[in-house]
């Protein structure tokens, strides 16, 4: 015996979904949520033409900042036979579940403690009827805590493609990736590669990069600790302006700087 039911359904459904990504952070204000959403829209523009499907997961329980990039606040979650159905958002077509759109009321937000955000998670895992999708990538909160393991442990037995750590290029930041390092190394997890985000301002009126700190610190911090360097994404009022009004940065603003370094995060993810 031994065999947990509920293990084997995560497994199912799992192993209908290709490429599952862990998106981290060391701390909090580096930009992962945007990255997050960013990617899973470009991943969907550059597999549009063979239909394959991508979706996000939005295990910060506490500060769902999913929905809202999304733009799919105002929709509700529903139950069916199958499981809860994820809703798809106007933003290519991005399946999205979170704790954000299961409830009436978003300021219940605030009363998840550790085992109910335990089981919550467990129940995204077990519950939620994604279909079969090309990637499924997990936001999680800032750090390391109870939200990464519990779904760590609960894919153990499917594959995990990784992690994707975002951090910005201040020293301060990168101190903290040391610690998210060292948490993906105990729990065997791969580290697919490090992303700086908020490297440089693009001038909206010249184009010209300026960096606002070190200039290629997480680079060079990466290669020290052999991770590889995915890319990077610099300060750009497209993305924070379609952040803040729940627009698709890859949709409205195609050609701008952060838009155009999302989608080679994309290709490169693809690779
Ligand atoms: P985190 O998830 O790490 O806490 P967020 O994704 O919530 O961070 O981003 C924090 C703020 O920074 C948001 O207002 C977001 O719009 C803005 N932001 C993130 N990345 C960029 C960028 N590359 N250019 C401009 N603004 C950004």
């Amino acid at each position: 015996g031994g065999r947990d039911p509920e293990q084997e359904v995560i497994n199912c459904r799992m192993n209908a979904i290709k490429h599952k990504i862990i998106i981290m952070s060391g701390k909090g204000g580096v930009g992962k949520s945007s990255v997050a959403a960013g990617l899973s829209m470009a991943l969907a523009k550059l597999n549009h033409k063979v239909k394959k499907k991508v979706a996000i997961c939005d295990l910060d329980i506490c500060g769902p900042s999913i929905p809202r990039l999304l733009n799919i606040q105002e929709q509700r979650v529903i139950h069916t036979p199958y499981g809860w159905q994820p809703l798809t958002s106007p933003h290519n077509s991005v399946k999205v579940m979170s704790v954000g759109s299961l409830m009436g009321n978003k300021d219940s937000a605030v009363i998840w403690r550790g085992p109910r955000k335990t089981a919550i998670i467990r129940r995204f895992l077990k519950d939620t009827f994604w279909g079969r999708l090309d990637f499924l990538l997990f936001d999680t909160p800032p750090g390391s805590s109870d939200e990464h393991l519990t779904a760590i442990q609960g894919l153990q037995e499917v594959k995990l493609d990784g992690a994707v750590i975002v951090t910005s290029p201040q020293a301060v930041a990168l101190s903290t990736v040391c610690r998210e390092i060292s948490f993906c190394r105990k729990m065997g997890l791969r580290i697919i590669g490090l992303v700086e985000n908020m490297s440089g301002f693009v001038c909206p009126c010249c184009q010209e990069t300026t960096d606002l700190f070190s200039s290629r610190g997480a680079e060079r911090f990466a290669t020290e600790r052999s991770i590889p360097f995915l890319g990077r994404i610099p300060v750009d009022v497209s993305l924070s302006q379609s952040c803040e009004d729940g627009q698709s940065i890859i949709q409205e603003f195609q050609h701008s700087p952060a838009a155009i370094a999302l989608i080679q995060l994309a290709e490169c993810l693809m690779k």
